[in-house]
């Protein structure tokens, strides 16, 4: 049980760190990720500080803390280099904020951040064919979400997935306690966004083999 997205009040979430933690443990999770906003003017703060806080999240709590980052309305010439510049410092999950219907993103926000070094385009609208394949081809995961107004194009997302054969996350994109669904919901989402039960059980052994990709994190 996972959510490599979520934000907490290192950019516009409203809890710590710690307190993300206990509250996904109590709600049954075993792993998160910290996705903090990040742009130019925080990213050295943010990964610095997300970093400190997983190196001392006791590797004995009920739950696993990956440090991650959500680059966002970022010009689109500037992916390459802070991803480059998160994953140089340890950063385990970087996530792309893709071209949601919902927000004022940058036109060709989709393909910058697949071009760049990501490991999941959050939220990416009306993706493109194109734009499918070449998550396919560099195995980035193109997410389906539980937030509100960014969930309205999970259908398309997953039929153009499925069609082209790029891998597929569920995700939270919690900002509040009350964002922090069950983990069957989260699967319920799936299934509504037209998955069946079999393609679920795919995603999360994608997903456990994705968390398990360094060595530190092989003893979940
Ligand atoms: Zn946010
Ligand atoms: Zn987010």
């Amino acid at each position: 049980m996972y959510n490599l997205h979520c934000h907490s009040l290192l950019s516009d979430g409203e809890l710590l760190p710690s307190e993300l933690a206990v509250h996904y443990a109590a709600a049954g999770y075993k792993v998160i990720a910290i996705t903090d906003h990040v742009d130019y003017s925080n990213i050295a703060s943010t990964v610095k500080a997300i970093l400190e806080f997983t190196r001392h999240w006791p590797k004995n709590r009920k739950i696993i803390v990956l440090p991650g980052i959500e680059l966002t309305h970022l010009p689109p010439e500037q992916f390459q280099p802070l991803a480059k510049y998160a994953r140089k410092e340890g950063i385990k999950v970087i996530i792309g904020h893709g071209e949601t219907l919902v927000e004022p993103v940058i036109p060709g926000t989709n393909r910058a951040a697949l071009e760049a070094d990501i490991d999941i385009l959050a939220h990416p609208g009306l993706i493109s064919e194109a734009e499918t394949k070449l998550a396919k081809k560099k195995g980035i995961f193109l997410e389906l979400t539980s937030r509100q107004g960014h969930r309205d194009t999970n259908a398309h997302v997953a039929e153009q997935a499925l069609k082209l054969g790029a891998r597929l996350i569920l995700n939270h994109d919690s900002h509040r306690p009350e964002d922090i669904i069950s983990p069957q919901d989260l699967i319920n989402l799936g299934l509504r966004a037209g998955l069946s039960q079999k393609e679920i059980d795919k995603i999360y052994r994608q997903v456990r083999i994705f968390i398990h990709s360094r060595p530190e994190n092989r003893t979940i």
